[in-house]
C-alpha cells in the first residue's frame, strides 16, 4: 500500500482524509481539516492548470454583486462568508488582494439608487456616491456616472494565488499533496475506504469530493447521484496597463479590476454562439474599457480563458456528507471564491462531527 499520509503525531489523527481537487474549495477543506488535526492528503490531477474555475476566476469577494431580493439566504451566506477572510489573513498572512472596494452603477440612475437602498436596508455598508465623489475614488474615468454605489467591504483577490496560499498553509500543517487523477471512490459495504488511482487503492476513512463538476462522476462510482451542473464564463486579461484603475468596477455590462500582476482583468458571460464568439467578446470588452477611460485605441486582451463554473442544480452549496455512504463528503458551491473559506470550515466541521 503506498504511503499517502505524513506520519506526524497530532491530536486528531484518528481521521485520515483524502481531499480530491486542489482548487479553492479543496485547498480550503484541506487547510481546515489539517488545522483540526486530521491527517490529510490532497490529490489534484492538474496543478497549475489554466483551465480550472479557480485559475480563470475573477475573484470578486463581497455581497454587492448580488441582491437580497434575488435570494435572501444566498445573500446572507455571502455576508457571513466575508467574515472568514479576516481569520485566514490573521493565520496565513496577507491575502493576494488586487483591489479593495467596489464601484457599481447601472445605465439608469434610479436602478443604481434602488440597489443602494436595498443593500442598505439589508444592513451592508453600501453607500451612494455622486460624480465628484466617484472621481475622488477613480480619477481616470472619462465620464463618471451621476451616481454609483460604493461597497467598501468588497474586494478582489487573485484566486489561484489564494488557493496556493491555503494549500501552503495546509502543507505547513502536514497535508500531503499528490498529483494524480482519482478514478473512483473505494467503498466497502456502505463505508468509504479510500479512492482508486490508476488501479491502485489509496486508503482513507474520509473522502472529500472538492473537484468541482468532476465530483459528480466520482460520487457516481459510489452510487451517489450529486445534483451538479456547470456553466461557462470567460476571463479576459488585458496587458500591463491598468489606466489608473484602483478598485473593482461593475459598470453596466463591464466587470473590471486591476490585476496584481499589472494590467486589467475582466469577467464576462460566455458567448451564446460558443467559442466562435470569443473574439467578438474580446473586442466588445476592449471597446468598453476604451469608453470607460476615454482611450483612443481599444486595448486587446493578452489572454482569454473560458472555464466551466461548477454549480448545484438548486444553487444551494453541497457541503458535508453525501448519499448513504459513511465517510463520503462533497464540497461544491457557487460562487466558490467567496464561499470557499466559510464552506471549507463547515465541511471540515462536518467531517469531525461524523
Ligand atoms: C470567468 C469566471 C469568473 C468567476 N468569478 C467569480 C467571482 O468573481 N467570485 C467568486 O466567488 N467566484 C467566481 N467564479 C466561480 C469560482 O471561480 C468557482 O466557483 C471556484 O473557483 C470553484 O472552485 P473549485 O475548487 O470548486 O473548482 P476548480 O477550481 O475547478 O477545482 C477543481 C479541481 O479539481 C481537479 N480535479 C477534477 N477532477 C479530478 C480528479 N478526478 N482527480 C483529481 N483532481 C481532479 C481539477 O483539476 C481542479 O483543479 C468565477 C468563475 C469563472 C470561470
Amino acid at each position: 500500500m503506498p504511503i499517502l499520509f505524513k506520519p506526524i503525531p497530532a491530536a486528531n489523527r484518528r481521521i485520515q482524509a483524502i481531499v480530491v481537487g486542489g482548487g479553492v474549495m479543496g485547498a480550503s477543506a484541506a487547510w481546515h481539516l489539517s488545522k483540526a488535526g486530521a491527517a490529510v492528503a490532497l490529490i489534484e490531477s492538474a496543478p497549475g492548470s489554466l483551465s480550472t474555475a479557480t485559475s480563470s476566476s475573477f475573484g470578486w469577494v463581497g455581497a454587492s454583486a448580488s441582491t437580497p431580493s434575488d435570494n435572501q439566504s444566498a445573500f446572507a451566506e455571502r455576508l457571513k462568508a466575508l467574515a472568514e477572510f479576516g481569520s485566514i489573513e490573521r493565520e496565513l498572512g496577507p491575502l493576494p488582494i488586487a483591489a479593495r472596494g467596489a464601484l457599481l452603477w447601472w445605465s439608469q440612475e434610479d436602478e443604481t439608487a434602488a440597489m443602494i437602498a436595498e443593500h442598505r436596508a439589508a444592513g451592508t455598508r453600501m453607500e451612494g456616491l455622486v460624480r465628484a465623489q466617484i472621481t475622488e475614488k477613480e480619477q481616470t474615468l472619462a465620464k463618471p456616472p451621476p451616481l454609483a454605489a460604493w461597497a467598501p467591504d468588497d474586494f478582489a483577490l487573485e484566486p489561484a494565488a489564494f488557493a496556493r496560499q491555503l494549500l501552503a498553509g495546509a502543507q505547513g500543517l502536514g497535508t500531503c499533496l499528490r498529483q494524480a487523477t482519482v478514478d473512483a471512490v473505494d467503498v466497502v459495504g456502505n463505508r468509504v475506504v479510500g479512492v482508486v488511482v490508476q488501479g491502485q487503492r489509496l486508503a482513507a476513512d474520509t473522502v472529500v469530493l472538492a473537484n468541482g463538476y468532476g465530483a459528480r462522476a466520482l460520487a457516481w462510482t459510489a452510487g451517489v447521484d450529486l445534483p451538479l451542473q456547470q456553466s461557462p464564463a470567460v476571463l479576459l486579461r488585458f496587458g500591463t496597463e491598468a489606466y489608473g484603475l484602483r478598485h473593482l468596477v461593475c459598470a453596466q455590462d463591464l466587470e473590471l479590476r486591476p490585476s496584481l500582476a499589472g494590467g486589467l482583468v475582466s469577467a464576462a458571460d460566455y458567448p451564446e454562439n460558443g467559442d466562435s464568439g470569443l473574439s467578438a467578446l474580446a473586442a466588445r470588452t476592449g471597446d468598453r474599457i476604451a469608453h470607460l477611460f476615454g482611450l483612443a485605441v481599444a486595448p486587446s486582451p493578452v489572454a482569454i480563458n473560458a472555464a466551466q463554473r461548477p454549480m448545484t442544480a438548486d444553487g444551494k452549496p453541497l457541503c458535508g456528507p453525501v448519499g448513504e455512504i459513511e465517510g463520503l463528503f462533497a464540497l461544491v458551491a457557487h460562487p466558490g471564491v467567496i464561499l470557499a473559506p466559510l464552506l471549507g470550515r463547515l465541511c471540515a466541521e462536518s467531517v469531525l462531527d461524523a
